[in-house]
């Protein structure tokens, strides 16, 4: 999984989540930015559940959210990012963002730390096109091999039971391996739930559509091959757009 992105250093003596624990005052803007960057080795670091208040609560009367919005502090996230991913009215517009996030609009999502890694920037085109058309995607991996290592491909996100549908339509007749999971289905170690977590406390407005949604994770089982799942899923979002 490429989830957290990767660690960079110097590491910080104090990561955000503990100057948020600490209730030290956010920093301006730019120096926030720049401490988000070598903040990401201590992003999602485990912490008990009840570290983070819930947002929701903190939120007063309609007239000052979207102030609040503004304000808040996502761990790991700057502030800019996170008013972005707060402005979400529903999955369209997760999509959307994506798509921006991709494009280097946005710096980074409520999952990943960071821009797109090197590998995912030859996938880019056909993301777009799969995140245009209702398939929201969290995390990919391109299929490679280094020093004797060989890996397969695969993507994961969010679609409404019609979109997974048609994704499996689209999988039907292919090598390629497709699971999908609802909140109903309390997989164990499926990382639906923490995702969806991560992404509806950055997009509380599309917390419950999230919540409903279909978890889909679209595999090729053979490791070093990218030529089955791309194309597959560039063929679906083709049919997907007309
Ligand atoms: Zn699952």
């Amino acid at each position: 999984m490429i989830l957290g992105g990767s660690p960079v250093s110097p590491v910080p003596a104090m990561t955000i989540r503990e100057r948020y624990l600490a209730g030290l005052p956010a920093r301006d803007h730019e120096e926030r930015e720049r401490y988000d960057e070598y903040d990401a080795a201590s992003f999602r670091a485990p912490a008990p559940e009840d570290a983070y208040p819930d947002f929701a609560v903190l939120l007063g009367p309609a007239g000052d959210r979207d102030a609040a919005l503004e304000r808040r502090d996502l761990p790991g996230m700057s502030r800019k990012d996170a008013a972005r991913w707060a402005a979400a009215n529903n999955m369209n517009d997760l999509g959307k963002l994506v798509i921006a996030w991709m494009a280097g609009e946005i710096t980074q999502t409520p999952g990943h730390c960071g821009p797109p890694c090197a590998e995912t920037i030859p996938l880019i085109p056909v993301l777009t096109a799969i995140n245009r058309v209702g398939f929201v995607t969290e995390s990919s991996q391109r299929a490679g091999a280094r020093r004797g290592r060989t890996w397969n491909t695969w993507v994961c996100g969010w679609a409404s039971a019609a979109t997974a549908t048609r994704l499996r339509e689209a999988a039907a007749g292919t090598p390629l391996e497709m699971d999908a999971c609802s909140r109903a289905d309390r997989c164990g170690d499926c990382p639906r739930e923490k995702c969806t977590s991560f992404w509806a406390d950055a997009c509380p407005d599309v917390a419950e559509d999230l919540r409903g949604a279909w978890w889909v994770y679209v595999e090729d089982p053979e490791p070093g091959r990218n030529d089955v799942l791309w194309p597959a899923l560039a063929r679906f979002a083709d049919r997907e757009w007309l």
